[in-house]
């Protein structure tokens, strides 16, 4: 049985990440990912918002950041829409597979060893480690460590089989589904465009996030528990748009989003959990490339720590998840209250909401403290009472 320090279950952007951190401080670090390529299937829209480069400390290369973007399209159902414009660069769309590929070297270079086809299926506590059975492909491995690192994505495990339960209500997921299209015409290039309605994406919208001039991931999120499917929702979307139904689909990407809330605790005995396994995603739009690596960080931070005082416990690791409510979970708590608001509008709102607001009035509001978004709801609502008294008790 080889020992490490830290074993991380997960090769996606939270078990990268933590293994670059882990290993640059020293400490004996292997990730393992069961599927046989590192960013691959993508799952993802892969839009990643420009605080999030900043706050990660991420160079965009061009090799993996293929387009800028400076603002977002929103669209009614009736296709009216509110443009916000930032007029900067506010953030890429990735290549994810190289992106994920440069974390993966980023790892490595640090001295983690990171093993793919590596399906991490046993994990039990033993004389105050964990010892771990992996399925190398057929090839069933032994190891054990102090700590280990679930980072293993939605469909977790590994939290559970060390006796974390990570379960929510179906209802608190969404599911997602996106085709890869090229040949398609849409514009502005440079813009992510989502479309909402009842009709469009129940609970949810359609996105297109583009990749250059006629090329974009064309997707949809919706409720999990709703009638029909994701598919069936998307294929209707675009079979009514011929711009883009004209197109090839060249790659198809599904997945499910937990936008419901975030995990209590997100430590236990010998055990962190960090990224779409602890559901560090935030819960209006489902991103969660940099709040994983920004989770991945926290708990790395613990991590190293719990090295220096040679303390493994569930008391002491939870010092990440003080860490990450007070700086990161208590926004997105707040975040998951405006969503219960999004949930609450109905197609109607939606196109009152295009005719009265504008894409400056909509930065105020995301950008103003509660007083001066109540200001603008006020002042452009006036006409529609129902609609201002909603938006103003989810802004309370
Ligand atoms: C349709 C869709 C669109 C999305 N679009 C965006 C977007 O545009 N922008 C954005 O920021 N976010 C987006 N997201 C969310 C984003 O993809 C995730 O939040 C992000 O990938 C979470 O990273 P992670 O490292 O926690 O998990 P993951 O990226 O899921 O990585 C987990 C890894 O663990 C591995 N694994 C699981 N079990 C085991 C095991 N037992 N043994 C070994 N390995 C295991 C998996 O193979 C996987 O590689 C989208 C999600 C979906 C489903």
């Amino acid at each position: 049985m080889e020992e490490f320090d830290v074993i991380v279950v997960g090769a996606g952007p939270a078990g990268l990440r933590a293994s670059a951190n882990l290993a640059k401080a020293g400490l004996k670090t292997i990730c393992f990912d069961k599927n046989q390529e590192i960013g691959i299937p993508k799952r993802c829209g892969e839009g990643l918002g420009m605080g999030w480069f900043e706050r990660l400390d991420l160079k965009p290369d061009p090799k993996w950041a293929v387009q800028e973007i400076r603002g977002i399209v929103l669209y009614a159902p009736s296709e009216k829409k509110i443009d916000l414009d930032f007029n900067k660069i506010n953030g890429y769309v990735l290549e994810r597979r190289v992106f994920e590929k440069e974390l993966a070297k980023v790892a490595s270079k640090n001295g983690a060893i990171i093993k793919t086809k590596a399906d991490v299926f046993e994990l039990k506590r033993a004389d105050g480690k964990v010892e771990v059975k992996v399925n190398e492909g057929g090839d069933i491995q032994e190891y054990s460590s102090k700590l280990i690192f679930a980072c293993d994505g939605v469909e977790t495990l590994t939290a559970r089989r060390l006796g974390v339960n990570t379960t929510m209500n179906m209802a608190d997921y969404d599911a997602g589904y996106q085709y890869e299209m090229t040949g398609i015409d849409f514009k502005p290039v440079n813009m992510l465009h989502f479309f909402f309605g009842s009709d469009v994406a129940p609970r949810g919208y359609v996105w297109i996030f583009p990749k250059g001039k006629n090329h974009a991931n064309v997707g949809i999120g919706i409720a999990s528990l709703q009638e029909g499917s994701a598919k069936e929702y998307l294929d209707k979307f675009i079979a009514s748009h011929p711009n883009l139904s004209k197109g090839s689909i060249i790659e198809v990407n599904c997945g499910c989003i937990p936008v419901g809330g975030f995990l209590d605790e997100l430590a236990a005995d010998n055990l962190l959990i960090a990224g779409d396994a602890a559901h560090q995603v935030n819960p209006i739009h489902g991103g969660g490339i940099g709040i994983a690596m920004e989770g991945a960080d926290f708990a790395s931070e613990v991590a190293i720590d719990s090295f220096k005082k040679n303390d493994f416990s569930g008391k002491f690791l939870n010092q990440y998840t003080k860490n990450w409510y007070k700086l990161r979970g208590n926004k997105l708590k707040a975040i998951l209250t405006k969503r219960h608001m999004f949930e609450n509008l109905t197609d109607s709102d939606f196109e009152i909401l295009t005719e009265a607001v504008t894409g400056e009035d909509v930065l105020t509001l995301s950008h103003s403290d509660m007083i001066g978004a109540a200001k603008v709801v006020t002042k452009k609502l006036v006409k529609y009472p129902k609609l201002a008294k909603l938006m103003l008790k989810y802004l309370k």
